[in-house]
């Protein structure tokens, strides 16, 4: 008997990635919509503050030419995000990317945690990620093509240890579970699912640059020997995302400069 193939469509000329929680200064976020301009993508911003939003999308437009747009959105509010898609499905050019960055970290230990801080977390990294998903999935299957890339976090793979503990940790888990369900589910609508796995990266989310103190603790034993940068991680999500990606499903990159040999 024949093996089925799913139908193929072509990657489009000039594809649409929203990439959520991309507005802030120094973050991953940003670092990847920018990659993705640059590679010929349009890109749609969706972060909590409007306007911050909005700005980093018309910079994007200016250092590159690429159809933008920047969105005010918590993507833990369901109702936000049904009309932020829409909104970006209607503007831009076809959607084929999402890359799922936005969220939170929690440094409380687990027999400190309460459950307010607990729920937000998930609330919006695992919450908001299916929310957002679910909506570009329906967009995704106009078109029998679809990528799809979750920022998860070594901490998940580790159980933390270098700042995010036990809801950090496990909501960042639940990400690389949902990817590689939605690779096993949506694989017969020409849709990928993938996870990065960043290592410490430089960014403002553990609530200030890295001291040079920490960055010395941190690069004790790891084999590159240097702490990750967002361009880093925005050239495996690149990478995921684009048109050599195809083959690649259910996997997790895991870019941390060698931390899982250390
Ligand atoms: P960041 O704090 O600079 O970026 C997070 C962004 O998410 C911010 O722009 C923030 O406004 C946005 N955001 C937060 N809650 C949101 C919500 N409810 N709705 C919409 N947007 C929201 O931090 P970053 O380091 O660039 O983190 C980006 C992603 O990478 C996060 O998911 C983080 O967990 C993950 N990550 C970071 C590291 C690291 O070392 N920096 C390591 C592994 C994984």
């Amino acid at each position: 008997m024949p093996v089925p193939a799913y139908p193929a469509s072509d990657f489009p000329e000039r594809p649409t990635a929203i990439v959520t929680g991309a507005a802030s200064e120094r973050g991953i976020g940003r670092a990847t919509a920018l990659r993705l301009a640059r590679d010929g993508w349009a890109v749609a911003v969706l972060d909590l503050d409007g306007a911050a939003s909005e700005a980093v999308a018309s910079e994007i437009a200016e250092q590159t030419g690429a159809p933008t747009l920047g969105l005010g959105v918590d993507i833990a509010d369901e109702q936000a995000v049904i009309d932020a898609v829409a909104r970006v499905d209607a503007e831009l050019p076809q959607l084929v990317g999402l890359v799922n960055n936005a969220g939170i970290s929690s440094p409380t230990p687990f027999t400190e945690v309460g459950t307010e801080e607990w729920k937000r977390v998930f609330d919006v990294n695992v919450h908001g990620t299916y929310f957002v998903t679910r909506e570009a999935v329906r967009a995704f299957r106009r078109h029998s093509l679809g990528r799809i890339v979750n920022v998860s976090s070594a901490s998940a793979e580790r159980g933390g240890g270098v700042y995010g503990r036990a809801a950090y940790s496990g909501s960042k888990a639940a990400l690389l579970g949902m990817a590689r369900t939605w690779a096993r589910e949506l694989g017969e609508y020409g849709i990928t699912a993938n996870c990065v796995a960043p290592g410490s990266i430089d960014t403002d989310i553990m609530g200030g640059r890295l001291s040079d103190e920490r960055k010395t603790f941190l690069l004790q034993e790891l084999p590159v020997g240097r702490v990750g940068t967002v361009e880093d991680v925005a050239g495996g999500i690149a990478y995921l995302l684009g048109r050599d990606g195809g083959y690649l499903t259910g996997v997790t990159l895991d870019i941390n400069g060698g931390s899982h040999i250390a």
